[in-house]
Protein backbone atom coordinates (compact mmCIF):
# COMPACT_ATOMS: atom_id res chain seq x y z
CA UNK A 1 0.00 0.00 0.00
CA UNK A 2 1.01 3.54 -0.88
CA UNK A 3 0.31 6.30 1.42
CA UNK A 4 -0.94 9.74 -0.27
CA UNK A 5 -2.07 11.24 3.02
CA UNK A 6 -3.65 9.72 6.02
CA UNK A 7 -6.56 9.55 4.16
CA UNK A 8 -5.94 8.40 0.79
CA UNK A 9 -3.94 5.33 -0.11
CA UNK A 10 -3.24 3.44 -3.46
CA UNK A 11 -3.38 0.19 -3.10
CA UNK A 12 -1.99 -2.18 -5.56
CA UNK A 13 -2.18 -5.82 -4.78
CA UNK A 14 -6.14 -8.19 -4.11
CA UNK A 15 -5.21 -9.32 -0.71
CA UNK A 16 -4.70 -5.07 1.05
CA UNK A 17 -7.57 -4.00 -0.81
CA UNK A 18 -9.76 -6.76 0.50
CA UNK A 19 -8.42 -5.74 4.06
CA UNK A 20 -9.15 -2.45 3.12
CA UNK A 21 -12.60 -3.07 2.56
CA UNK A 22 -13.34 -5.91 4.82
CA UNK A 23 -12.18 -2.87 7.47
CA UNK A 24 -14.32 -0.32 6.60
CA UNK A 25 -16.82 -2.20 6.71
CA UNK A 26 -16.62 -3.58 10.03
CA UNK A 27 -16.55 -0.02 10.92
CA UNK A 28 -20.34 0.73 9.20
CA UNK A 29 -18.67 2.64 6.74
CA UNK A 30 -20.46 1.79 3.50
CA UNK A 31 -18.43 1.43 0.45
CA UNK A 32 -18.88 3.41 -3.23
CA UNK A 33 -16.90 2.03 -5.91
CA UNK A 34 -16.20 3.63 -9.05
CA UNK A 35 -14.26 1.26 -11.95
CA UNK A 36 -12.57 2.70 -14.62
CA UNK A 37 -9.78 2.48 -17.11
CA UNK A 38 -7.72 5.40 -15.80
CA UNK A 39 -7.02 8.59 -18.07
CA UNK A 40 -9.61 10.06 -15.53
CA UNK A 41 -11.36 12.97 -17.14
CA UNK A 42 -14.82 15.05 -15.60
CA UNK A 43 -16.87 12.55 -16.79
CA UNK A 44 -14.99 10.15 -14.61
CA UNK A 45 -14.73 12.42 -11.73
CA UNK A 46 -18.32 13.31 -11.63
CA UNK A 47 -18.55 9.23 -10.71
CA UNK A 48 -16.31 9.72 -8.30
CA UNK A 49 -18.08 12.79 -6.55
CA UNK A 50 -20.96 10.67 -6.24
CA UNK A 51 -19.89 7.62 -4.65
CA UNK A 52 -17.79 10.55 -2.17
CA UNK A 53 -21.61 11.87 -1.37
CA UNK A 54 -23.55 8.37 -1.03
CA UNK A 55 -20.57 6.35 0.90
CA UNK A 56 -18.81 6.35 3.80
CA UNK A 57 -15.30 5.30 1.51
CA UNK A 58 -15.00 5.96 -2.07
CA UNK A 59 -12.57 3.81 -3.68
CA UNK A 60 -11.88 4.37 -7.69
CA UNK A 61 -10.33 1.19 -9.56
CA UNK A 62 -7.80 2.06 -12.43
CA UNK A 63 -7.26 -1.29 -14.58
CA UNK A 64 -7.08 -1.12 -18.17
CA UNK A 65 -8.87 -4.27 -18.24
CA UNK A 66 -6.73 -6.46 -21.21
CA UNK A 67 -9.97 -8.91 -21.69
CA UNK A 68 -12.35 -6.72 -22.92
CA UNK A 69 -10.01 -5.02 -25.80
CA UNK A 70 -10.24 -6.76 -28.82
CA UNK A 71 -7.79 -4.92 -30.44
CA UNK A 72 -4.21 -5.03 -28.93
CA UNK A 73 -3.21 -1.72 -30.85
CA UNK A 74 -6.38 -0.70 -28.96
CA UNK A 75 -5.03 -1.39 -25.04
CA UNK A 76 -1.19 -0.48 -26.19
CA UNK A 77 -2.26 2.69 -27.24
CA UNK A 78 -4.76 3.30 -23.61
CA UNK A 79 -3.17 6.14 -21.63
CA UNK A 80 -1.76 4.87 -18.55
CA UNK A 81 -1.21 7.87 -16.37
CA UNK A 82 -1.80 6.75 -12.69
CA UNK A 83 -0.32 9.50 -11.10
CA UNK A 84 -2.17 12.33 -12.52
CA UNK A 85 -5.10 9.72 -11.86
CA UNK A 86 -4.58 9.46 -8.50
CA UNK A 87 -4.12 13.10 -7.69
CA UNK A 88 -7.63 13.63 -9.82
CA UNK A 89 -9.53 11.45 -8.02
CA UNK A 90 -8.38 12.34 -4.66
CA UNK A 91 -9.23 15.68 -5.69
CA UNK A 92 -12.86 14.80 -6.19
CA UNK A 93 -12.84 12.99 -2.86
CA UNK A 94 -11.95 9.45 -3.16
CA UNK A 95 -10.47 7.40 -0.13
CA UNK A 96 -8.58 4.38 -1.72
CA UNK A 97 -7.35 3.96 -5.61
CA UNK A 98 -6.87 0.40 -6.15
CA UNK A 99 -4.06 -0.14 -9.47
CA UNK A 100 -3.32 -3.36 -9.63
CA UNK A 101 -1.37 -4.99 -12.42
CA UNK A 102 -2.81 -7.31 -14.81
CA UNK A 103 -0.96 -10.31 -13.51
CA UNK A 104 -2.63 -9.62 -10.18
CA UNK A 105 -5.88 -9.77 -11.09
CA UNK A 106 -5.19 -12.29 -14.31
CA UNK A 107 -2.81 -14.55 -12.69
CA UNK A 108 -1.06 -17.70 -14.68
CA UNK A 109 -3.93 -20.09 -15.27
CA UNK A 110 -6.74 -17.89 -14.88
CA UNK A 111 -9.83 -19.33 -16.81
CA UNK A 112 -13.34 -18.20 -14.96
CA UNK A 113 -15.14 -15.78 -17.18
CA UNK A 114 -18.71 -14.47 -16.43
CA UNK A 115 -20.90 -14.18 -19.99
CA UNK A 116 -24.26 -13.10 -21.30
CA UNK A 117 -26.13 -13.93 -23.99
CA UNK A 118 -28.45 -11.88 -25.68
CA UNK A 119 -28.47 -8.00 -24.91
CA UNK A 120 -24.71 -8.52 -25.28
CA UNK A 121 -24.76 -10.23 -28.67
CA UNK A 122 -26.23 -7.14 -29.58
CA UNK A 123 -24.57 -3.67 -30.83
CA UNK A 124 -21.09 -3.06 -29.22
CA UNK A 125 -21.43 -7.15 -28.21
CA UNK A 126 -21.98 -7.49 -31.83
CA UNK A 127 -18.96 -5.12 -33.32
CA UNK A 128 -16.68 -6.50 -30.32
CA UNK A 129 -17.63 -10.24 -29.67
CA UNK A 130 -16.06 -11.21 -26.60
CA UNK A 131 -15.90 -7.30 -25.22
CA UNK A 132 -18.58 -7.78 -22.58
CA UNK A 133 -17.51 -11.07 -21.32
CA UNK A 134 -14.40 -8.86 -20.34
CA UNK A 135 -16.22 -6.70 -19.02
CA UNK A 136 -18.48 -8.84 -16.52
CA UNK A 137 -15.70 -10.54 -16.00
CA UNK A 138 -13.42 -7.52 -14.85
CA UNK A 139 -16.65 -6.31 -12.67
CA UNK A 140 -17.52 -9.35 -10.89
CA UNK A 141 -14.09 -9.51 -9.89
CA UNK A 142 -13.69 -6.07 -8.34
CA UNK A 143 -17.09 -6.70 -6.72
CA UNK A 144 -15.53 -9.63 -5.18
CA UNK A 145 -12.30 -7.40 -4.42
CA UNK A 146 -13.69 -4.15 -3.23
CA UNK A 147 -17.52 -5.56 -1.97
CA UNK A 148 -18.97 -2.46 -2.19
CA UNK A 149 -22.68 -1.16 -1.50
CA UNK A 150 -22.90 0.92 -4.67
CA UNK A 151 -20.92 0.96 -8.27
CA UNK A 152 -21.21 4.08 -10.18
CA UNK A 153 -20.99 3.29 -14.02
CA UNK A 154 -21.64 6.12 -16.72
CA UNK A 155 -24.80 6.06 -19.02
CA UNK A 156 -22.45 7.34 -21.82
CA UNK A 157 -21.43 3.50 -22.14
CA UNK A 158 -25.54 2.24 -21.90
CA UNK A 159 -24.95 -0.92 -22.78
CA UNK A 160 -22.31 -1.51 -20.68
CA UNK A 161 -24.21 0.29 -17.66
CA UNK A 162 -27.52 -2.39 -18.33
CA UNK A 163 -25.42 -5.54 -18.66
CA UNK A 164 -23.73 -5.20 -15.83
CA UNK A 165 -27.01 -3.96 -13.93
CA UNK A 166 -28.68 -7.18 -15.04
CA UNK A 167 -25.86 -8.96 -14.13
CA UNK A 168 -25.75 -7.73 -10.69
CA UNK A 169 -29.39 -8.09 -10.05
CA UNK A 170 -29.16 -12.42 -11.72
CA UNK A 171 -26.26 -12.92 -9.93
CA UNK A 172 -27.81 -11.44 -6.48
CA UNK A 173 -24.47 -10.04 -6.29
CA UNK A 174 -26.20 -7.55 -3.27
CA UNK A 175 -24.94 -4.58 -5.15
CA UNK A 176 -26.88 -1.26 -6.32
CA UNK A 177 -25.44 -0.16 -9.57
CA UNK A 178 -26.15 3.31 -10.21
CA UNK A 179 -26.31 5.42 -13.60
CA UNK A 180 -24.74 8.67 -13.71
CA UNK A 181 -25.48 11.41 -16.70
CA UNK A 182 -22.82 11.40 -19.68
CA UNK A 183 -20.50 14.68 -18.93
CA UNK A 184 -19.78 16.47 -22.40
CA UNK A 185 -17.46 18.85 -23.40
CA UNK A 186 -18.50 22.81 -24.41
CA UNK A 187 -19.61 21.93 -27.80
CA UNK A 188 -21.35 18.57 -27.26
CA UNK A 189 -18.69 15.81 -27.55
CA UNK A 190 -19.03 12.98 -24.77
CA UNK A 191 -16.36 13.18 -22.73
CA UNK A 192 -13.90 10.10 -23.21
CA UNK A 193 -10.31 8.99 -22.61
CA UNK A 194 -9.94 8.60 -26.34
CA UNK A 195 -11.13 11.66 -27.28
CA UNK A 196 -7.17 12.18 -26.15
CA UNK A 197 -6.25 10.35 -29.26
CA UNK A 198 -8.19 12.77 -31.30
CA UNK A 199 -5.72 15.15 -33.70
CA UNK A 200 -7.19 18.70 -34.39
CA UNK A 201 -9.47 18.29 -37.71
CA UNK A 202 -10.41 14.96 -35.89
CA UNK A 203 -11.75 16.71 -33.11
CA UNK A 204 -13.93 19.09 -35.01
CA UNK A 205 -15.41 15.99 -37.17
CA UNK A 206 -16.11 13.90 -33.98
CA UNK A 207 -19.07 16.92 -33.53
CA UNK A 208 -20.95 14.73 -35.77
CA UNK A 209 -22.04 12.29 -32.71
CA UNK A 210 -23.87 15.01 -30.87
CA UNK A 211 -25.25 16.85 -33.79
CA UNK A 212 -26.76 13.20 -35.09
CA UNK A 213 -28.12 12.38 -31.96
CA UNK A 214 -29.59 15.67 -31.84
CA UNK A 215 -31.16 15.49 -34.99
CA UNK A 216 -32.40 12.34 -34.54
CA UNK A 217 -34.21 13.37 -31.66
CA UNK A 218 -36.03 16.55 -33.47
CA UNK A 219 -36.94 13.68 -35.91
CA UNK A 220 -38.44 11.90 -33.55
CA UNK A 221 -40.63 14.71 -31.94
CA UNK A 222 -41.39 15.57 -34.78
CA UNK A 223 -43.49 12.15 -35.41
CA UNK A 224 -41.53 9.66 -36.93
CA UNK A 225 -41.13 6.61 -35.37
CA UNK A 226 -40.33 4.04 -38.21
CA UNK A 227 -36.93 2.99 -36.80
CA UNK A 228 -35.49 2.80 -40.33
CA UNK A 229 -36.45 5.82 -41.15
CA UNK A 230 -34.89 7.34 -38.15
CA UNK A 231 -31.64 5.42 -38.24
CA UNK A 232 -31.01 5.97 -42.22
CA UNK A 233 -31.89 10.25 -41.24
CA UNK A 234 -28.90 9.79 -38.38
CA UNK A 235 -26.66 7.60 -40.83
CA UNK A 236 -26.88 10.54 -43.37
CA UNK A 237 -25.61 13.07 -40.69
CA UNK A 238 -22.85 11.41 -39.90
CA UNK A 239 -22.04 10.21 -43.70
CA UNK A 240 -21.90 13.65 -44.37
CA UNK A 241 -18.56 14.12 -41.98
CA UNK A 242 -15.48 12.54 -44.28
CA UNK A 243 -13.58 11.36 -41.34
CA UNK A 244 -16.57 9.79 -39.86
CA UNK A 245 -16.97 5.89 -40.63
CA UNK A 246 -20.07 4.40 -39.06
CA UNK A 247 -19.78 1.22 -36.75
CA UNK A 248 -22.91 1.19 -35.88
CA UNK A 249 -26.71 3.23 -35.70
CA UNK A 250 -29.07 1.31 -33.32
CA UNK A 251 -32.20 2.70 -32.03
CA UNK A 252 -33.42 0.42 -28.59
CA UNK A 253 -35.22 -0.84 -26.33
CA UNK A 254 -32.80 0.55 -23.06
CA UNK A 255 -33.14 -2.64 -21.16
CA UNK A 256 -32.81 -5.39 -23.88
CA UNK A 257 -30.75 -3.54 -26.93
CA UNK A 258 -33.55 -4.38 -29.71
CA UNK A 259 -34.83 -2.58 -31.85
CA UNK A 260 -38.92 -2.52 -31.34
CA UNK A 261 -40.89 -2.51 -34.96
CA UNK A 262 -41.98 1.06 -33.60
CA UNK A 263 -39.65 3.82 -31.81
CA UNK A 264 -41.55 4.98 -28.53
CA UNK A 265 -40.09 7.50 -26.12
CA UNK A 266 -37.71 5.87 -23.30
CA UNK A 267 -36.09 4.66 -26.24
CA UNK A 268 -32.27 5.46 -27.16
CA UNK A 269 -30.61 6.30 -29.96
CA UNK A 270 -26.70 4.71 -29.23
CA UNK A 271 -23.98 5.20 -31.75
CA UNK A 272 -20.70 3.83 -32.68
CA UNK A 273 -18.47 6.01 -34.80
CA UNK A 274 -14.85 5.80 -35.83
CA UNK A 275 -13.00 9.38 -36.55
CA UNK A 276 -9.99 8.59 -37.79
CA UNK A 277 -8.84 4.84 -36.12
CA UNK A 278 -10.43 6.28 -33.00
CA UNK A 279 -13.62 4.59 -31.87
CA UNK A 280 -16.13 6.63 -29.93
CA UNK A 281 -19.66 5.81 -28.64
CA UNK A 282 -22.49 7.55 -27.56
CA UNK A 283 -26.58 7.66 -26.80
CA UNK A 284 -29.39 9.81 -26.00
CA UNK A 285 -32.57 8.95 -24.41
CA UNK A 286 -35.60 9.59 -26.94
P1 LIG B 1 -13.79 3.97 -18.70
O1 LIG B 1 -12.57 4.41 -17.97
O2 LIG B 1 -13.90 4.56 -20.07
O3 LIG B 1 -14.01 2.49 -18.67
O4 LIG B 1 -15.02 4.60 -17.91
C1 LIG B 1 -15.20 4.34 -16.53
C2 LIG B 1 -16.59 4.74 -16.15
O5 LIG B 1 -16.77 6.14 -16.39
C3 LIG B 1 -17.67 4.02 -16.97
O6 LIG B 1 -18.75 3.70 -16.13
C4 LIG B 1 -18.04 5.06 -17.99
O7 LIG B 1 -19.37 4.91 -18.48
C5 LIG B 1 -17.91 6.34 -17.19
N1 LIG B 1 -17.73 7.48 -18.08
C6 LIG B 1 -16.84 7.58 -19.10
N2 LIG B 1 -17.01 8.76 -19.75
C7 LIG B 1 -18.03 9.40 -19.13
C8 LIG B 1 -18.69 10.66 -19.34
N3 LIG B 1 -18.34 11.47 -20.33
N4 LIG B 1 -19.68 11.00 -18.50
C9 LIG B 1 -20.07 10.16 -17.49
N5 LIG B 1 -19.49 8.96 -17.26
C10 LIG B 1 -18.48 8.59 -18.06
Amino acid sequence: MTKENKDQIIIRTVSDMQTYARAARLRGESIGLVPTMGALHAGHLSLVRRARAENGKAIVSVFANPMQFDDPGDLARYPATLDADARAAFGAGADAIFAPGEREMYPEGFSTFVDMTGISDRLCGASRPSHFRGVLTVVTKLFGICAPDRAYFGEKDAQQLAIVKKMASELCLNVEIIGCPTVREADGLAMSSRNARLGADERISARCLFRALNEGKAIFESGEADPGVLASHIRSILEAEPRARIDYVGIVDPLTFETAPSVRAGNLIALAVYIGDTRLVDNTKL
